[in-house]
């Protein structure tokens, strides 16, 4: 790695030549010059990574000669040296933008410790900046994708629809099959899109979908429409016991629908062939519960906490086999605790899961 290059601004040439001699020895490249000009001149030409400035200089002073460095290599750390006793001016210094002081006289350690501190603060601001750049573009890019991947995929969508029911009752066996395979992957592909968008609603700001008053019945049946067709190609029978006269909601429809459909998607997809799944939905206390129980393949204690986290999945041959993007229990966490609420996993006792969750009713703010 080269060496960190500091430059040194003094009307004093004696502390230039203390200053070269000290840092020097410290490691760093070091060049020094007698006035604000002179270092703005060589600032334009050559690179350097920390300005150490005299405050009061003839002609430009310290904070003259840092702003004017700053416009070109605003990257720069500076560094101010005053007089001592001059400490109110050194605040006010490091209030307009340097990122240190030093107080004359100083000791080899003081000025060593300055500037390797100061050094290291920037590399760790500009670490920070970076990561927040990064993490914004990668928000941004999967929000970009997932919705450029939706229009595309729902026109695909509904001509498997049309075409199904355009050679309804004419198309042979093999025909059939092939378009039922269609469906079951589209609706499949169109689920992973749904959790991608809604993963990076919930890291955004905006709110695409805000709260509102809404029928927990109406939003349960759509979720069970949804997931319908899957259900019925396994021969899985999902028993619908929603509690009649629940309450209104008032919370994300979206998103919460999206809760439920996750859930029996999942019950569907480690079922067995003919296998069942109930849904229970009723009010219990000040909280609606609701519970997706399958037949299916159950899951081990050992990982019930671990199936909520992002991308995990049961090291089983099942999972292998159904496949899956290991995000739908992670983003039904979120969604359930940003409503107040709980969800967690309880062992059946004939084998097969039940996942329950808990929305509060008192929730609106
Ligand atoms: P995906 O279903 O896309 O893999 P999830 O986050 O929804 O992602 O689920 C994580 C993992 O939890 C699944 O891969 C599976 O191993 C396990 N799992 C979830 N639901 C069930 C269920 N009803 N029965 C058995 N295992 C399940």
């Amino acid at each position: 790695m080269s060496k960190e290059r500091v430059l040194i601004v003094d009307d004093e040439e004696e502390n230039i030549h203390i200053c070269i001699q000290i840092l020097e020895s410290a490691g760093y490249e070091v060049k020094g010059v007698t006035n604000g000009q002179a270092a703005i001149d060589l600032v334009r030409k050559e690179r350097f990574d920390l300005l150490l400035t005299d405050f009061r200089m003839p002609g430009l002073d310290g904070m003259e000669t840092f702003r004017a460095i700053k416009e070109f290599n605003p990257e720069i750390v500076g560094i101010v040296i005053t007089a001592y006793g001059a400490l109110s001016m050194a605040i006010e210094a490091v209030k307009l933008g340097f990122h240190g002081f030093i107080t004359k006289p100083f000791t080899y350690e003081e000025l060593t410790t300055t500037i390797s501190q100061a050094l290291e603060r920037s590399r760790l601001d500009k670490e920070i900046i970076a990561h927040r750049r990064i993490n914004k573009l990668k928000d941004d890019f999967l929000a970009l994708v997932s919705h450029e991947l939706r229009t595309p995929l729902s026109i695909v969508l509904s001509s498997i629809g049309l075409i199904i029911d355009i050679r309804a009752g004419k198309a042979n066996k093999r025909e059939r099959e092939i378009l039922s395979i269609l469906k079951v992957e589209g609706n499949r592909l169109s689920r992973l899109i749904s959790n991608l968008i809604l993963m990076s609603e919930l890291k955004s700001q905006e709110d695409k979908h805000p709260r509102e008053w809404f029928n927990i019945s109406n939003m349960v049946t759509k979720a069970v429409a949804s997931v319908q067709g899957d259900a019925h190609k396994r021969g899985i029978f999902i028993d619908n016991q929603v509690s009649e006269g629940l309450p209104g909601f008032y919370g994300v429809n979206h998103h919460i629908k999206q809760v439920v459909v996750n859930l029996l998607d999942n019950a569907i997809k480690f079922n067995r062939e003919g296998g069942r799944v109930i849904l229970k939905v009723h009010k219990e206390g000040g909280h609606i519960r609701f519970e997706v129980e399958d037949t299916g393949i159950g899951i081990s204690e050992d990982d019930y906490t671990k199936i909520f986290n992002p991308f995990q999945q049961v090291e089983d041959p099942m999972t292998r086999k159904v496949g899956g993007a290991g995000l739908g229990l992670s983003i039904n966490k979120e969604v359930v605790e940003a409503h107040g609420g709980e969800i967690w996993v309880e062992s059946v006792p004939n084998g097969g899961s039940k996942f329950v969750f808990t929305l509060p009713l008192t929730n609106k703010k």
